[in-house]
């Protein structure tokens, strides 16, 4: 009996002292509900389709093979929280080509085999809208294949000095002199334009029947596969000897809208910010903004630098510039893509703090965030090589079993590509990367301020504090991140605010210290981020 007492009494003890520990932090997150965005404002999730997931396992990721990861991005219920809470898919190419990357289209209108068939695709389609994701796919109109039919015809009738009909779509001309690297030869002094490759012939977008066929593209992916709009490859060739960039956007955005009033257009125009800013005049929906993405971008600096003095005021100044152009313009942050060497390879520095910090950096800035898949759980890539493959390896769901994709015969998935593992190993643990990057989007869909105000800046004079707010139809948002790594700040606050989230970039040996509020003042602990609202 006497032992029987004493192990209740050491029940109730220990019971007492759990509960005193969760009494001195209770979770912000915790009892603010978590949104559902019906509107253009997504946190999206770029997927290079022949590296995601094997489906059939003969070496290629596929459409089928996305299907059985939709819920890994997202299982349509706000509610659980296992889930990345992805709501915007970009697919890289999809349609029939001759590359593994599939940016040189040989037919508009149909799926690559190598991916599956129109039924997976329509699959797909309904499976993402079922969970309330916006999928929009790769749309290349810069150039297509030089095995397109309509390429090959017009190459056919320009050798016979016909340049009024098939050769019209193309940008194809006689040219008295060889016109220079950038033009490939058909012959008898015919030539096409063709800035990447002789691959990939440029089509003529300032030709009235080229658009005619564009716009009958368009209408078959919005209207007839569903698809909520695209991302438009290389925008910044579209200017060109005789036309303007920008007036062909315009057209087509247009088209865009009549064919589906709500659809979503962003273009990639790798270039600074001006330029960018100049593209919005079209009233394309977003740019990704590349003057802040890469290994010598902004959020990188910052974080390597533990500086951040000017990150913000150049955010805000671009936010500014670029709705001067379009009143409704949505930008999108990131990291890196497909083109670019993944981030995980040079914010190794800054390990896997650091590496979290700069995800709270980009993911809450104002507008769309874009994560190249793996980018979540800190996948990297073979060092050693630098050709497109190696940015594009296979994504690694789990470390003890690594997929058998091959990256067009070259590369593919090495454990150390995943130093913090796999999908499968950071799911069950709270400090891995991949549950940062879910409580970052669970933070933005419970304060729907953030994607969409507009960005003020709060200086500080501590360099190592960024602080702004953003303010949405008169609500405010304030994001205050401290980069230093081993140092507590103590921040003035300009009000009384709540804390509304919090990120602690801590890794698994380290006990959790959080962001506390107190009157105007909060206590921001080293490598932490707090949101907080009136
Ligand atoms: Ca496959």
């Amino acid at each position: 009996m006497k032992k029987l007492i004493s192990l209740l009494l050491i029940i109730v003890l220990l019971i007492s002292a759990f509960c005193s520990c969760a009494q001195q932090y209770s979770d912000p997150t915790a009892k603010i509900k978590t949104l559902k965005s019906d509107d253009k404002y997504r946190n999206f999730y770029e997927i290079f389709v022949g590296s995601f997931n094997d489906s059939n396992n003969d070496g290629v990721g596929d459409i089928n093979g996305i299907i059985e990861k939709l819920d890994y991005l997202n299982d349509g219920n706000p509610k659980t929280d296992n889930d990345l809470g992805i709501d915007g898919i970009w697919l890289t190419p999809i349609m029939p080509s001759d590359s593994y990357h599939k940016y040189d289209v040989r037919n508009y209108f149909a799926i690559d085999e190598q991916f599956g068939t129109m039924k997976d695709f329509d699959n797909l389609v309904k499976q993402c809208h079922e969970r309330g994701i916006k999928l929009i796919i790769d749309m290349v109109l810069n150039h297509s294949s030089n095995t397109h039919p309509l390429f090959e015809s017009a190459c056919e009738q320009a050798l016979k000095g016909d340049l009024d009909h098939d050769a019209k779509y193309y940008e194809i001309a006689r040219y008295d002199t060889d016109p220079g690297d950038a033009y490939t030869a058909i012959g008898n002094g015919y030539y096409y334009e063709s800035n990447f490759s002789p691959h990939m012939p440029e089509w003529n977008i300032f030709e009235r029947r080229t658009r005619k066929y564009f716009a009958k593209i368009a209408d078959f992916w919005l209207n007839g596969h569903s698809v909520d709009g695209f991302r438009l490859d290389a925008t910044k060739y579209y200017n060109c000897h005789h036309g303007d960039g920008k007036e062909f956007l315009k057209w087509y955005y247009g088209e865009c809208k009549k064919l589906k009033p709500d659809v979503y257009v962003v273009g990639e125009n790798w270039t600074g910010n001006s330029e960018i800013c100049e593209m919005y005049s079209s009233g394309t929906d977003s740019f990704f903004a590349f003057g802040f993405a890469d290994s010598t971008g902004g959020f990188v600096n910052a974080v390597r630098n533990h500086n951040g003095v000017g990150l913000i005021s150049s955010v805000a100044k671009f936010e500014k510039n670029s709705k001067r152009e379009n009143e409704n313009r949505i930008n999108c942050y990131f990291l890196s893509n497909h083109d670019q060497k993944r981030s995980a390879n040079y914010l190794k520095t800054v390990g896997i703090k650091g590496t979290k910090m700069a995800a709270a950096l980009y993911m809450l800035m104002p507008g769309n965030p874009y994560i190249y898949y793996g980018e979540e759980i800190g996948l990297s890539q073979n060092a050693s090589a630098d050709d497109d493959e190696y940015k594009r390896e296979p994504m690694i769901w789990d470390k003890n079993n690594l997929p058998d994709i091959i990256v067009n015969g070259k590369t593919s998935a090495e454990e150390s590509q995943a130093p913090f593992g796999g999908v499968k190993q950071q799911e069950k643990n709270e400090k891995s990367l991949l549950s940062f990057y879910k409580r970052i989007i669970k933070i933005k869909n419970q304060n729907p301020e953030i994607a969409r105000g507009e960005i003020f800046e709060i200086k500080t004079g501590d360099n190592e504090i960024v602080e702004y707010y953003t303010e949405y139809k008169g609500s405010k948002i304030y994001v205050i991140h401290n980069l230093n790594d081993s140092e507590e700040k103590n921040v003035r606050l300009p009000e009384k605010l709540r804390l509304r989230g919090d990120l602690v970039a801590s890794n698994t040996k380290e006990i959790d210290k959080h962001p506390a509020v107190s009157e105007k003042a909060l206590i921001l602990p080293p490598y932490s981020t707090a949101v907080l609202k009136k």
